[in-house]
């Protein structure tokens, strides 16, 4: 059987909240879990919300939790070309096409650029967009869901967009491709884009990998929290070994001989022993203050 690699992949548009420890820590067990690797990829391609400094502190973040990941951290702002040449590429074989409608007519009109067949010109601010091929999975599997519905809505997903940033589904898709990625394990806010990001592996002729979706962590029952609706740093909310079990409770998991006097990598190790991937729960989950 092939190495199972996997990946933990946040934006340093601020500080790790519990959501991210959440994803660092089931994306970690799972690849440990599995004898394979879990590898590091910062995805800060959104200059306009993601920060260098945010970098570092998350990478010290990480750290302090006792996550050793293997290889150096995979910063997506340092391959730009990569995902430009990919880009360019499905262009080349009419899987993509520039369009230089704006965001507000892309939501309410008929975006005709495909037809206009425009071409890149370096005075023009074009987006450049993927079709959605007509035939098109549906519908994936899950190894904590099992099969999940989730059918594709949009006719064309931006790949680059006008303001020029790389979007998150097509750097996403490429590095998964390009660092070996054999299971996505995030969480599940990412259930719905799934099955529109397998378009493009197709596209992209690259089978589709396993995915496993982890329970989300919501402040109520409305808002999830994420670095965009301004949760708390989890470090601010307590210690790492007690946030740590805290995690680890969030996902189900036996932390019966667990304290937080142990330090991080105690914590995490012995977790690792008792880890039970059939025991991470499915949904949202309110996470007690
Ligand atoms: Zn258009």
């Amino acid at each position: 059987m092939a190495e199972y690699i996997g990946r933990f992949a946040p934006s340093p548009s601020g500080r790790l909240h519990f959501g991210s420890l959440v994803a660092a820590l089931g994306s970690y067990a799972v690849a440990k879990h599995k004898n394979g690797k879990i590898l590091l990829r910062i995805e800060d391609l959104d200059f306009f919300r993601c920060k260098k400094e945010y970098t570092s502190i998350i990478l010290k973040e990480l750290d302090e939790f006792g996550f050793v990941f293997d290889g150096e951290p995979y910063i997506q702002s340092e391959h730009t070309d990569v995902y430009y040449r990919v880009a360019k590429k499905l262009v080349e074989e009419d899987k993509a096409f520039y369009c230089n409608c704006t965001r507000s007519h892309l939501k309410t009109g008929v975006c005709h650029c495909r037809e206009k067949g425009l071409k890149e010109n370096a005075q023009d601010n074009l987006a450049l967009r993927f079709i959605i091929p007509s035939t098109h999975q549906n519908s994936f599997e899950d190894e904590i869901y099992g099969v999940i519905s989730s059918p594709v809505t949009v006719d064309a997903l931006t790949l680059i967009r006008r303001d020029k940033v790389i979007s998150y589904n097509l750097a996403c898709v490429v590095d998964d491709i390009h660092q070996g990625v054999t299971q996505v394990v995030r969480g599940s806010d990412l259930i719905d884009i799934t099955t529109t990001q397998m378009c493009l592996y197709n596209a992209l002729d690259t089978e589709c990998i396993s995915y496993l979706h982890l329970p989300l962590a919501m402040a109520d029952e409305t808002y999830k929290l994420s670095k965009q609706n301004r949760s708390p740093a989890v470090l601010d909310q307590g210690p790492p070994s007690q946030m740590l079990i805290k995690a680890l409770a969030f996902l189900n998991q036996d932390i019966s001989g667990l304290n937080p006097q142990m330090t991080p990598k105690v914590i995490l190790n012995k977790a690792l022993d008792n880890f039970e991937i059939q025991k991470i729960p499915v949904g949202k989950k309110v996470i007690e203050a």
